[in-house]
């Protein structure tokens, strides 16, 4: 059984169903700086050490911090943190399981429960993607803009230099 290693969480494997709860479990990424970070992270004891079974539950990562891989399974990204719903003092905050609920009918089965679930999660990725895809492409618009003021500026020193070079 893994259980989550935020102390004020208690989700653990066997209570959580991936399908139904949409709650994942990620072991502490096996680089040593980045463990620090997610140890430090979690906020535990000081002398709190991770194992290589320590886990912390997809409720305490950003909606963000995940992708889908081609064949639909859900990872974390590389460089995840844990950052919310860690201390009691935090403002609690929606994460990627605790997406609207979907519409159920009294006929639906079992599986297609599930699969409406998944559906709403892949949707929620999707749009997550998009919002950064737009992001980016923001952000390559400001490096135009930012690149052309910069070819305008060594146009004109390079004028500048010229014309001290006549004088
Ligand atoms: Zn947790």
């Amino acid at each position: 059984m893994v259980s989550c290693s935020v102390t004020n969480c208690k989700n653990t494997s066997a209570k959580i169903s991936k399908n139904k709860d949409g709650i994942t479990f990620h072991r502490f990424p096996r680089d040593k700086e980045r463990r620090k970070q997610w140890e430090l992270a979690i906020n535990r004891e000081e002398d709190w050490k991770s194992t290589p079974s320590s886990a912390v539950c997809s409720e305490h990562f950003e909606a963000k911090d995940f992708y889908l891989t081609e064949s639909g399974l859900r990872r974390l990204s590389l460089y995840a943190v844990p950052a919310i719903n860690i201390s009691p003092c935090q403002e609690p905050e929606p994460t990627i399981s605790r997406v609207q609920p979907v519409e159920i009918n009294p006929s639906d089965s079992e599986e297609v429960i599930q699969l409406k679930y998944k559906v709403h999660r892949l949707e929620i990725i999707a749009e997550n993607r998009k919002k950064r895809l737009n992001q980016m492409w923001q952000g390559k618009r400001r490096l135009w803009k930012k690149y052309e003021r910069m070819k305008c500026l060594i146009k004109h020193l390079v004028k500048i230099k010229k014309d001290k070079v006549i004088t």
